[in-house]
This record gives C-alpha cells, structure tokens and sequence, in this order.
C-alpha cells in the first residue's frame, strides 16, 4: 500500500511539472505574440504591393536579363560570344552576320526556362562602358504560360534594360530619401 501511495505522489509530481513547464511556454508565446501585436507591422500584400515605404527590391538584385544600350539606342554589345561560351546552362544563343567592325548582330536570345542564375554571364562580359553589355535587372516576375514565353529575344532583352533603368531611377530616388530619413533620425536624436 506505502509503495502505491509513494508512484501515485510521484506520478501527481510528475504531471505538476508538466503542466508547469506547458504553461511556462505558453505564457512565453502569448507574451511573443502579444510584443508582435503592438509593433509596425513589416508585412507586404504581394501581389498587391509591390515595395512599401520600409523595403524595395535591392538594387543588386540578379533578376532577369537585359541588353544595355548607348545613349544613342545602340546595343553595348560586341559579339565576342564569351557570355555565350560561359554559360553552364547553354541558355545563350548569338547569332551575327558580317566581319570586324562591320558586324550585325542579328540574333541574341537567353533562354530563362535553362538559366541556374549564376550570373557568369554578366561576370564574363568584357564591356565596361558604365555598364556591361549584358546585365541583371531587378526584375523578378517571370511567369509565363508556357516554355516558349521564356525564351528572350534581342528586343525583349533591350526592353527589359529601358524598364530597369526607369524603376531604377525609382529605386534609387526611394534609397537616397530612405537615406536622408536615417540621417536626419540620427541628427535629432544627437541634438
Ligand atoms: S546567369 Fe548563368 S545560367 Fe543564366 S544565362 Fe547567364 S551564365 Fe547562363
Ligand atoms: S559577353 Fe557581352 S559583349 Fe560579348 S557577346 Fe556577350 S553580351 Fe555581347
């Protein structure tokens, strides 16, 4: 009988601590939960929104591809096929006609549904006039209805550069204030 009433203290013991250690979580998550309540929430409503006041896709971003051209509309690029060449993926495809300086580039096409993203691409270029030939966006919507959708033409991909370089233009306006912002955060509280 002693020994009975001895199992039944220790197991009474044993289901106390239980519950003691549930409620120390519980009361640990609530109070978790409870701090999140009251703070700014950082949520975005993709794809309703696209960037808030606090984040916009970072300005080195590796989206999708785009051929850089001169302030004159001209292509940067000069055939030499070494983005081609160093593709793992064998997603780029040039095609030019002519010799020398007189060559006319007459196809360029990436195949995105191959890419792995590793941007050798861009690092292999050999144009550095500001910027590559071949370039990143930050343009990361890339859904399309079928393979085909996703293969990028020589004028997709200069479309592709004018877009970025328009919301780029946006991007940086929104870091520069962004920038300023902290800046002058940081001069009231030192005043
Ligand atoms: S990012 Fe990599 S895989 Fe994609 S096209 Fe460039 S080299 Fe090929
Ligand atoms: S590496 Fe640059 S310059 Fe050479 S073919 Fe590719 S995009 Fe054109």
């Amino acid at each position: 009988m002693e020994d009975y009433i001895k199992v039944k203290r220790e197991v009474g013991n044993r289901k106390d601590e239980m519950w003691y250690a549930f409620l120390q979580d519980l009361k640990a998550g609530l109070c978790l939960t409870l701090g999140y309540l009251f703070k700014k929430k950082i949520t975005m409503q993709y794809p309703y929104e696209k960037s808030t006041a606090e984040w916009s896709i970072p300005l080195r971003w590796r989206g999708l591809h785009a051929l850089s051209a001169d302030e004159n509309g001209r292509l940067k690029c000069i055939m030499c096929l070494q983005c081609m060449k160093i593709c793992p993926d064998h997603c780029i495809k040039i095609r030019f006609s002519g010799a020398g300086k007189e060559r006319v580039l007459e196809e360029f096409t990436v195949d995105l549904s191959r890419c792995s993203a590793c941007g050798l691409c861009f690092e292999a270029c050999p144009v550095n006039s500001i910027t590559k030939a071949i370039v990143p966006t930050e343009k990361y919507e890339l859904s399309v209805y079928s393979r085909e959708g996703l293969v990028y033409k020589k004028e997709d991909l200069l479309k592709n550069w004018y877009d970025s370089v328009k919301s780029r233009i946006a991007l940086e306006k929104a870091e520069n204030m962004k920038k300023e912002e902290v800046k002058k955060e940081e001069k009231s509280v030192e005043s």
